[in-house]
């Protein structure tokens, strides 16, 4: 059996694991654009910053590769696919044949058309080049421009601040990090960041970049008038699953590649997973691109097993992420942006402490948690997701949840008649154990790393199939 991999990233790796786990007799070709083996995109900034050294930054070395018996065709990138011949085609023309087929191939930040946009000094942030880039036009850079305050924009800017640049972050919608925060915490957010010394302009946006006669980068222009001076810009507006290579497949694409709950697509054995797809979101019971580490390896661990013979269900996932800026740490996850009494049939409970800077909010539906927000004290965040996953009728500790008492005593799962341990063999209960035991939940749970090695971590070691 023959399986071709497109992308060498996380989804990748993880359906390497799953297919020799399954058949160590079948040939795995790897196709890889970037000519190096798979790395942690979450630590470039960290990297930028000179937080992690490089060594820390492969997720995979070479020796992962030769294990498995990998053929990794690097700098070579899918063009298209000829599903009838089963077959796809590469750069510079090649053609190569498939038994099982895995798109991986992630997403690709979005670029908005700006005039000026074209020509040195601007860059995305989502890769190693990125970063390389970046570095090398460092020393020429004393004021940068970051168009965006979503994670990845944010990120940058710490990253920049700390390397002495002075950074001004500019975002089209009323707060930072917009899909995170509420109104009251991306209060706080922005006074930290401004405190710091990086400026955030909300409700504006970027209409021209300036260049000199050599096309070097000289300010920014904003939609307000404002003109802001900068040698360097970050565009950091989002990214989108990468379906362009697929467009003439014959592939069901919609906002991203559309899979069934076996994470195979429209067309047969050809599989996909990761930040190209359109994966089931739990929280809103529909399919949607979630782009997030854990899920991609989680998909490309499934899909793998399931092209290699396996019959593995995907059941979802849903926006989570936990990261800290500047002085603040911020875990969130599901309808965490949701304001009280905005939408009757919420329930948002929150706890605020200005002094200690803590602020708890979850969010319930139908006495069910749909979503948390934390800002700094974020110890809960594994129980607030355990309890989305597990969809547990909260009513008879909903008091607890967000106030300043113990969790765990007020959360004892004699409480509602059910012995601690005998969840494990409970098959639709098990989840529910995850929930209530804070200290063992890290082990199995699948998606709360609460410090970015562990969202690297994140491996075969916890997630078994
Ligand atoms: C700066 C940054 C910070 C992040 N922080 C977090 C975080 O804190 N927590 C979190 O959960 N997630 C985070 N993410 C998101 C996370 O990195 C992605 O969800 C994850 O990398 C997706 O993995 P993937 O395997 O789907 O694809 P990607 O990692 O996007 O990789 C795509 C692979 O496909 C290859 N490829 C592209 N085009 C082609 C082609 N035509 N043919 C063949 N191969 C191709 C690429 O070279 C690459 O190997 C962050 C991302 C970035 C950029």
């Amino acid at each position: 059996m023959r399986y071709v991999i497109a992308g060498n990233s996380v989804a990748a790796v993880a359906a390497i694991e799953a297919i020799s786990r399954r058949d160590d007799k079948g040939e795995i070709y790897l196709i890889s654009p970037e000519p190096r083996t798979a790395y942690c995109r979450p630590l470039i900034t960290y990297r930028l910053a000179g937080q992690v050294p490089a060594e820390r930054l492969p997720y995979r070395q070479e020796g992962f590769y030769r294990a498995k018996g990998v053929r990794i065709l690097y700098k070579k990138a899918l063009e298209g696919l000829e599903p009838e011949k089963g077959r796809v085609l590469l750069t510079g023309g090649e053609k190569l044949e498939y038994d099982r087929l895995l798109l991986a191939i992630g997403a690709n930040p979005f670029m908005p058309p700006i005039e000026g946009l074209e020509g040195p000094g601007v860059y995305p942030f989502t890769t190693m080049d990125h970063l390389k880039a970046v570095e090398s036009a460092l020393e020429d850079w004393r004021e940068v421009v970051v168009v965006g305050a979503g994670m990845i924009g944010m990120k940058t800017a710490e990253a920049l601040h700390l390397r002495g640049i002075k950074v001004t972050v500019v975002e089209l919608l009323d707060k930072v990090l917009p899909i995170v925060l509420d109104k009251a915490s991306s209060l706080w957010a922005r006074k930290e960041l401004e405190k710091q010394g990086v400026t955030c302009i909300l409700n504006d946006s970027v209409v021209a970049i300036e260049r000199n006669g050599k096309g070097q980068v000289q300010g920014v222009t904003l939609k307000s008038g404002t003109r802001i001076p900068a040698q360097g810009i970050i565009m950091a507006v989002g990214v989108r699953p990468n379906v362009g290579p697929l467009a003439q497949s014959g592939l069901h694409i919609n906002k991203g590649l559309v899979v069934d709950d076996c994470l195979e697509t429209n067309v047969e054995h050809v599989y996909a997973a990761g930040d190209v797809v359109e994966a089931y979101d739990l929280i809103l019971g529909a399919k949607r691109p979630i782009q997030l580490w854990p899920l991609a390896f989680r998909q490309g661990l499934i899909a793998g097993a399931n092209m290699a013979g396996g019959r593995k269900r995907y059941v979802g996932g849903f926006p989570i992420n936990s990261v800290g800026f500047f002085n603040f740490k911020v875990a969130s996850a599901g309808l965490s942006t949701m304001e009280p009494g905005v939408e009757e049939s919420f329930e948002v409970l929150s706890f605020v402490d200005e002094d200690r800077g803590i602020f708890r909010k979850v969010v319930l539906g139908n006495n069910r948690v749909m979503g948390f927000l934390l800002l700094n004290d974020i110890s809960r965040a594994g129980i607030y997701s355990g309890l989305i996953w597990s969809r547990m009728d909260v009513s008879a500790f909903k008091e607890y949840l967000v106030k300043d008492m113990s969790m765990p005593e007020a959360c004892k799962p004699t409480t509602f008649g059910l012995e601690p341990w005998s969840f494990e063999s409970m098959k639709d209960h098990k989840r529910l154990s995850w929930a209530l035991f804070p200290f063992s939940y890290r082990k199995q749970f699948t998606a709360m790393p609460s410090r970015i090695e562990e969202v690297c971590a994140f491996d075969t070691e916890v997630c078994t199939l």
